[in-house]
C-alpha cells in the first residue's frame, strides 16, 4: 500500500470512509495518517520496523493508525478487539511490541499493562495536532505487518508480510474482481485478519472506493445498509464469511414477504458478493442465490498468502469449488513426496508468488518447515483440480480423516449431512481409534429435535460408501468457533 499512501489522493474530496454517521474524504485520511506517523516518530527519524500493536475500533481511526504506522516505517500488529487480556498479551509479547495504540474505549484494558512493561502508550483520537516531521523513505521489501493466523489448528502464528507482499495481494485482487472508485463496501469483519484488512479495506481504498463501517454486526443493520446503498449511484460490494451469510439467511427468512421482496430488489443492484475464510456450504450458496439474486463468488486464501485461488468475477462460479489460480499466483498440487499429482487426484496445495509471506515471526524452524527446498509454500490444505477449478477437501492435519486405510474428506461428508432437512449445520472430525486409526464422527446442530439418528444413518448410507458414514453422532446446540467463525475442530474432538 506504500505507493498509495505516499502519493496525493487522485480525488481528494471523494469519501474514503463512513463511520459513526460521519464521512471522511481521502484528503482527511491522508492528512490524519501523516499526522499519526509524525506522532509515532516523536523523537526519531524512522520506526525501523518497530512493532506497533494497536487495538482500535473498526473505522477511520483504525485505518489512520495502520497507515500512520506504515508511513513511519513500523510493523503494524492489529489486535483483535474482542480478545481477553491473556490473548492480547500473547501477541504483544510474541511480537515484542514497542508501542501500543488504543481507541479511548480500550484504555482501561491495556494502559496499566503498558506502564508496567515500559511500552509507549498512545490513545488515538481527534485532539492530536499536526507535528512537523519528515517521513522516512521506505523500501518495498521492508516488513509491514504481522498478522496472527486464526488458531484453528494450533496456537496462532505471527505471519510477517512486507509492503511488496501486501501490494501484490491487493493489486491482484483489485484486477481480478474489478474494484473501482464507484465501489462502496460494508465492513463487518474483524480487522486483525487478511479478509477484512486486505480484501475489504485495502483493495477498496486502493481503487478509490468507499468503506463503510458498522459499529457492530447485526443482520438487520446489514440489510438496512443494502437498502440504503441500492438507492445511491454507487456499485455495492459485500464480503463475509459463511457463518455471516448463514445468519443473514436466518434473519431474512423471519421477515414478511413484502419486506423480503423489497430487500431482494435492493440486493440485485449490487456489483459483487463474496464468501471465503472457510468452506461455503453449497446449501448456503444456493439459498443466498434465491434470496439475493447473487451467485456468491467463493475464494480461498490464508494469512500467509492473502488470496490465491478464486472463482471468476466474470464466468462460471462453480458451487463447492474455490475457483482458479489468481493472476500472478502459481499453484500446484503435490503428493507426500512433493511430486505433482495427476489431474483429478488429491494433493496438497502449494503456492508461489509475490503474495507469499516472508516468515513466521521469530519461528525460523516453522518457517523452514513450511517451504519446500525450491521455495513453494506448503499450505497444508488438500484439494483436487478439474479443468483449472480447485475443490478443497480440507486441511491435511484435521479434515482428512485416515480410517481403515482410507483418506476421507470431512468436508465432503459435511456437505451431504447439510442436505438433510432436519440438520441446519454440522461438523465432521476423526477421533483416535485403535482398530481403525481414526473413526469418522459428526456433531450436528438440528432444527428438529425429533431427528432419529438411526434413520439418519440409513439415509446417509444410501448416499455414500459405508467407510465414510459417521460411526457416532452428537447433537449440540452450537459448534465451537473462533473469532473468524471457523469451527475449532480440536475442541470439537474433545466432546466425543
Ligand atoms: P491456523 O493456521 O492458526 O490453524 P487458520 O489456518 O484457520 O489458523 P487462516 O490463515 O485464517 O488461519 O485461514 C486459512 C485457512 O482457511 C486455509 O488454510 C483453509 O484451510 C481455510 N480456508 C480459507 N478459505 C477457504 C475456502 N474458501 N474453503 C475452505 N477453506 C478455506
Ligand atoms: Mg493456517
Amino acid at each position: 500500500m506504500l505507493s498509495l499512501l505516499r502519493r496525493q489522493p487522485i480525488k481528494p474530496a471523494k469519501t474514503a470512509i463512513v463511520a459513526n454517521n460521519r464521512s471522511y474524504s481521502y484528503h482527511d485520511l491522508q492528512e490524519a495518517s501523516h499526522q499519526f506517523a509524525s506522532i509515532l516518530l516523536e523523537d526519531r527519524a524512522d520506526l525501523l520496523e518497530a512493532r506497533v500493536a494497536f487495538m482500535v475500533l473498526p473505522g477511520f481511526d483504525y485505518v489512520r493508525t495502520q497507515w500512520g504506522i506504515w508511513l513511519a516505517g513500523g510493523i503494524a500488529v492489529p489486535l483483535c478487539i474482542t480478545y481477553p487480556l491473556a490473548s492480547l498479551q500473547y501477541v504483544i509479547e510474541d511480537t515484542q511490541a514497542e508501542i501500543i495504540v488504543v481507541s479511548p474505549e480500550f484504555e482501561p484494558v491495556l494502559k496499566a499493562y503498558s506502564e508496567l512493561n515500559n511500552i509507549r502508550f498512545i490513545v488515538v483520537g481527534e485532539s492530536q495536532t499536526q507535528l512537523a516531521s519528515v517521513l522516512p523513505k521506505l523500501e518495498p521489501t521492508r516488513r509491514a505487518m504481522i498478522l496472527y493466523t486464526s488458531g484453528t489448528t494450533n496456537l496462532p502464528k505471527g505471519v510477517v508480510t512486507t509492503h511488496a507482499n501486501i501490494e501484490a495481494q491487493v493489486s491482484t485482487l483489485v484486477y481480478a474482481w474489478a474494484y473501482s472508485d464507484q465501489d462502496t463496501i460494508l465492513c463487518v469483519l474483524p480487522l486483525h485478519h487478511v479478509h477484512g484488512i486486505i480484501n475489504v479495506i485495502s483493495c477498496t481504498l486502493w481503487a478509490g472506493g468507499t468503506v463503510e463501517f458498522l459499529p457492530n454486526f447485526s443482520a438487520e443493520r446489514v440489510f438496512d445498509w443494502f437498502t440504503k446503498t441500492a438507492l445511491q449511484p454507487v456499485s455495492g460490494l459485500f464480503m463475509a464469511v459463511p457463518t455471516i451469510y448463514f445468519k443473514l439467511i436466518a434473519y431474512f427468512d423471519s421477515l414478511p414477504d413484502e419486506q423480503q421482496k423489497a430487500l431482494k430488489a435492493s440486493m440485485t443492484t449490487f456489483r459483487l458478493m463474496v464468501s471465503g475464510s472457510a468452506a461455503l456450504p453449497v446449501s448456503v450458496m444456493e439459498k443466498w442465490e434465491t434470496i439475493s439474486g447473487h451467485r456468491l463468488l467463493e475464494r480461498y486464501g490464508m494469512t500467509e498468502i492473502g488470496m490465491a485461488i478464486s472463482n471468476p468475477y466474470l464466468g462460471e462460479r462453480r458451487a463447492g469449488h474455490i475457483g482458479q489460480a489468481l493472476p500472478g499466483v502459481t499453484i500446484r498440487l503435490v503428493d507426500e513426496q512433493n511430486q505433482e499429482v495427476a489431474p483429478g487426484d488429491a494433493g496438497e496445495i502449494q503456492v508461489k508468488g509475490a503474495n507469499v509471506f516472508q516468515e513466521y515471526w521469530r519461528k525460523p524452524d516453522a518457517t523452514e518447515a513450511t517451504f519446500t527446498a525450491d521455495g513453494w509454500f506448503k499450505t497444508g490444505d488438500v484439494a483436487v483440480q478439474d479443468d483449472g477449478y480447485y475443490k478443497i477437501l480440507g486441511r491435511s492435519s484435521i479434515d482428512i480423516i485416515k480410517s481403515g486405510g482410507y483418506k476421507i474428506s470431512a468436508l465432503e461428508i459435511e456437505e451431504v449431512l447439510r442436505t438433510h432437512p432436519q440438520i441446519s449445520d454440522c461438523s465432521v472430525v476423526g477421533v483416535d481409534n485403535e482398530e481403525w486409526g481414526e473413526l469418522v464422527v459428526a456433531a450436528l446442530v438440528v432444527n428438529d429435535t425429533a431427528l432419529d439418528t438411526s434413520l439418519l444413518n440409513a439415509w446417509i448410507r444410501e448416499l455414500m460408501p459405508a467407510y465414510k458414514v459417521p460411526r457416532q453422532y452428537l447433537i449440540v446446540d452450537d459448534l465451537p468457533r473462533n473469532a473468524m467463525g471457523k469451527v475449532t475442530k480440536n475442541d470439537l474432538k474433545k466432546l466425543f
